[in-house]
């Protein structure tokens, strides 16, 4: 079954938003197979936005993502990837459709409250990143 990277970003965190954003998986019936929460170390923000590197924005995406405490999930379903990229909304808040989670609850482009893996390359990547095998289901 397909499996996606999740996390709640530190704003997300720090506006209480985790049990919401949470809560919009499980309605959907999405598993959570993986869940921690921690304050990402700057080497491993770097790894993680590793495609980014050079860009101007790049270095202040660093600095937000470890600001404060994230919670990184693994959730499993049908088309999940896909699927969780739906329901967070465009990048950029100001795009997002009303309903998605940006859509709702974001401010701005750089502190946009929750990311999901773009690719099933991403997902296994970034899965990897944060989780051992025997944290997850
Ligand atoms: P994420 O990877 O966080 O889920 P995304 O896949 O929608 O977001 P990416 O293109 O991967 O978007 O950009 C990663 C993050 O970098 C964005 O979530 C955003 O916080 C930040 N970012 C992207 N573009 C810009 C920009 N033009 N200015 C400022 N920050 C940006
Ligand atoms: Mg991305």
């Amino acid at each position: 079954m397909e499996r996606t990277f999740v996390m709640v970003k530190p704003d997300g965190v720090q506006r209480g938003l985790v049990g919401e954003i949470i809560a919009r998986f499980e309605r959907r019936g999405y598993k959570l197979v993986g869940l921690k929460m921690f304050t990402m170390p700057r080497e491993v923000a770097e790894t993680h936005y590793a495609e980014h590197r050079g860009k101007p924005f790049f270095e202040g995406l660093v600095r937000y993502i470890t600001s404060g405490p994230v919670v990184a999930m693994v959730w499993e379903g049908k088309n999940v990837i896909a699927a969780a990229r739906e329901m967070m909304g465009a990048t950029d808040p100001q795009k997002a459709l009303p309903g998605t989670i940006r859509g709702t609850y974001g401010i701005d482009v750089g502190r946009n409250v929750v990311h999901g893996s773009d690719s099933p390359a991403s997902a296994a990547r970034e899965i990897d990143i944060f989780f051992k095998a025997d944290e997850l289901l």
